[in-house]
């Protein structure tokens, strides 16, 4: 710090200079542990933030260099606690992997044979990691991963039917968040769309009156993430996949969610399985890694051998495939459904998705007695409530469950909104952030994802809420 004393005796204040503060003590610790460019980058923010106030010393410059070095390194991808009673919570990144894909994404970051055949010492084919396991499990002919399920559609139209007609039902022309607009991705997919029937109805005649020398593709969309009631009919997959094999044209079945199991098993709610698709005739089915299936960001696309080649060797194929360590995290998570009995343990997915109302609220209880004492100020209880399964899987069909709530003690006030919000904020601040979610005036910490309270007891503990 220079200071030089004028003649009307007020100390002139003027900044360290670079130099100095890279030479000292404080500022060679720095470039040991951040570097010569960043920390000379974040000293010069801290420098010309002082010009401008006129202030600081080299302690307090140092200081807010540390820490502005400190949250420039900090990762921006981090773990969060899923309180928010969405299991397959795309904002989340979806399914959380097991153990063993996780496992397996480590093993790929270094070199594998992603593209290489060990036996024969020749190139070979990176679907082959996971094509056997999709074959064993649903009973296709051939199977092929891409990046997601939007790229599976785009590439399944491309490959069979690009500058032809694709049929849909007009109750089929969905929006999935995110932007995914079926009749969109059709465009891009450089098929034409041809609509028939009506939002609500539609009959084998509607799509039977559509196919002419123009068709390409015959499609059925699941419609994921909503539901219509009353007066509604859609044509069993059965009866379009016949109708689409009298006239020489395949028929796809576009599943979305992808369930490889009847979920029934587990307790869960009715969807319809890959399997049951391929059974009522799909010729090309393709659905997501990352939702019922539980593994990671991925879409699958199974059925016939010829039109799988045909896909394969589309040159969006390409621009599209799965790099080598979701590849690997796919291949582990389909191997856990070679062993069904043990499936509802190992893939987090199912195990969140099928645990029972009276466990959920065991945490709940040990949650809750965790920050009553820390929030004299809010009514904490613990309260039934309901679950959803997520990223628009079974979207009419909610799941038992318990969460730690908090009411405002003065319900009446007008800024019990306010205090909500911020409440909530203060969880998201948390080291390990805990993403609740605010719901009739009352925060609700949904417990379904929260396996134990010994980790986040620590993480809470400390913690003040106003
Ligand atoms: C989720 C979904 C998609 C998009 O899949 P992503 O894997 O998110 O790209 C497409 N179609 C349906 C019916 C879906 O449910």
């Amino acid at each position: 710090m220079v200071e030089s004393m004028p003649k009307n005796n007020q100390p002139i204040w003027r900044p360290p200079s670079m130099d100095v503060l890279l030479r000292s003590a404080e500022g060679l610790d720095l470039i040991s542990v951040y570097g010569r460019k960043a920390t000379t980058e974040e000293l010069r923010v801290v420098l010309a933030e002082c010009r401008k106030t006129g202030r600081g010393n080299a302690g307090n410059i140092f200081g807010s260099a540390a820490l502005a070095l400190a949250r420039r390194r900090a990762k921006s991808i981090k773990t969060v606690y899923n309180l928010t009673g969405s299991v397959l919570h795309t904002n989340l990144g979806r399914a959380p992997l097991s153990d063993s894909a996780i496992a397996a994404m480590n093993v790929a970051g270094g070199f594998v044979n992603l593209e290489y055949d060990l036996d024969r010492g020749v190139r070979g084919e990176r679907d082959n990691h996971i094509e056997g396991w999709l074959k064993r499990l649903t009973g296709a002919e051939a199977g092929i991963a891409v990046n997601n399920n939007a790229a599976a559609v785009l590439a399944v139209l491309n490959a069979l039917s690009r500058g032809k007609e694709a049929i849909i039902s007009r109750g089929e022309l969905v929006e999935i968040g995110g932007s995914f607009r079926m009749p969109e991705v059709m465009a891009r997919a450089g098929v034409k769309l041809r609509e028939v029937g009506a939002t609500n109805r539609t009959h084998l005649s509607d799509y039977e009156n559509a196919i002419s020398e123009k068709t390409g593709i015959i499609i059925r969309v699941r419609p994921s993430n909503f539901a219509i009631y009353g007066f509604t009919s859609s044509v069993p997959e059965k009866d379009l996949a016949a109708l689409a094999h009298r006239h020489g044209l395949p028929f796809y079945d576009e599943l979305g969610a992808g369930a490889l199991l009847d979920l029934r098993r587990w307790g869960l709610p009715y969807e319809r399985t890959v399997q049951e698709a391929l059974h009522d005739g799909a010729d090309v089915i393709s659905f997501s890694g990352d939702k019922l299936l539980g593994g990671p960001q991925a879409g699958l696309i199974v059925g016939r051998k010829d039109l799988i080649t045909k896909i394969s060797k589309n040159p969006l194929k390409r621009a599209i495939r799965l790099d080598k360590t979701t590849m690997a995290a796919l291949e582990a998570t389909l191997a856990l459904y070679d062993d069904e009995e043990k499936l509802a343990d190992l893939l987090p997915t199912l195990r969140f998705l099928s645990r029972k109302e009276a466990e959920i609220r065991e945490v709940a209880e040990e949650l809750a007695a965790v920050v009553i004492p820390l929030a004299p100020e809010w009514r904490v209880s613990v309260a039934g409530c309901k679950s959803q399964i997520g990223s628009g899987a079974l979207p009419v069909d909610v799941l038992e469950s318990a969460a730690v709530v908090f009411e405002s003690k003065d319900p009446s006030k007008k800024s019990v909104g306010r205090k909500l919000k911020r409440l909530a904020s203060e969880f998201r601040e948390l080291p390990t952030p805990i993403i609740g979610r605010i719901h009739e005036e009352k925060f609700w910490l949904d417990c379904r994802c929260l396996e134990g309270v010994s980790k986040i007891k620590s993480e809470i503990n400390g913690l003040i809420f106003q």
